[in-house]
């Protein structure tokens, strides 16, 4: 096998070959155990005809391993200083190609829709945790036609994607996760395999699209913006965060009676709400909205 890097004296050797600084502001820690390489791979469940799309290769470790799986690797590097490395560690990958862009300001579904001809790709990341949400509601809500996004994460936030009503963990994040897919802790990975080691644990999640969602609304855009609403202001009721959304034009009266007509009164919160609920709020709402 080429791919090397997941070997801990490799990856220090590129670092001093190019004095490599690492960038906090990037969360820049790196994958040194080729175990967990190794689990990341087979979960995400790789065939030669897939598109993968990475999310901040670092050095390229990961992506070695993925361009030995696929038929192609995209990986977007927001730091400039490691495309010179990058250009390196994957020179004898010629199925890899690295954008130097940040992810959040790239078109992805543009993107697919040239390389992959609009066929669903597979996200497979470990992902800078300063922005793991916008990240993952983004390849979401901008419609990314995909079918998995295997990625690591701090193990906090795999806890709240797998969060319901009831839970301190539970909020918007999980309701886009439970809306959009399923999904499944793969492994949980200790800071000694990172290079530095985060403060955090971390765990693998893999998030499987589902064909179908499990609630049918009329707008997602509204559900979503309700959702924001009701989590925003935590210990308010859903009632006082709906009425502070700007994005919702009703009047608070007619908002009580949507929440009326759900079933609930004044003083409910939105984190006891369940997906379901959301979504035929959310068709009240659409309704009174017309
Ligand atoms: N994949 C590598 C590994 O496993 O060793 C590096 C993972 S490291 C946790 C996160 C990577 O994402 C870093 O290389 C960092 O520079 C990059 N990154 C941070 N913010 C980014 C952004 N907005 N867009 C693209 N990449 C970003």
């Amino acid at each position: 096998t080429k791919a090397t890097l997941g070997n801990p004296a490799h990856t220090v050797a590129i670092l001093q070959k190019y004095d490599f600084v690492f960038q906090k502001k990037y969360g820049q820690n790196f994958l040194i155990d080729t175990h967990v390489l190794d689990k990341i791979i087979k979960a995400a469940a790789i065939t030669e005809d897939d598109l993968i799309l990475e999310i901040g290769p670092g050095i390229g470790t990961m992506t070695q391993y993925l361009a030995e799986h696929a038929r192609k690797v995209i990986a977007v590097e927001i730091d400039k200083k490691l495309i010179p490395i990058l250009e390196d560690t994957l020179s004898e990958f010629p199925n890899t190609q690295v954008i130097n862009e940040d992810i959040l300001k790239l078109d992805v579904a543009t993107l697919v829709q040239e390389e992959n001809q609009g066929k669903p790709i597979k996200v497979v990341a470990n992902l800078p945790y300063y922005i793991t949400t916008p990240i993952i509601m983004g390849l979401f809500e901008n419609k990314v036609p995909l079918e998995s996004i295997t990625v690591m994460v701090q193990k906090e936030v795999a806890d709240r994607m797998q969060s319901g009503p009831g839970s301190k963990n539970y909020g918007a994040l999980s309701l886009a996760v439970a809306y959009y897919a399923e999904a499944y802790v793969v492994a949980n990975v200790p800071p000694n395999c990172f290079m530095p080691r985060p403060k955090v644990g971390s765990a693998v999640i893999r998030l499987t699209r589902h064909t179908e969602p499990p609630v049918v609304v009329e707008d997602e855009k509204l559900l979503f913006d309700i959702i924001r609403a009701s989590f925003n202001q935590r210990r308010k009721t859903l009632l006082n965060g709906l009425n502070n959304a700007e994005t919702i034009h009703l009047p608070k009266e007619e908002l009580l009676v949507a929440i009326g007509e759900l079933g609930k009164g004044e003083q409910i919160r939105g984190e006891a709400l369940t997906l379901e609920e959301f979504g035929k709020l959310s068709n009240i709402i659409y309704k009174k909205m017309q």
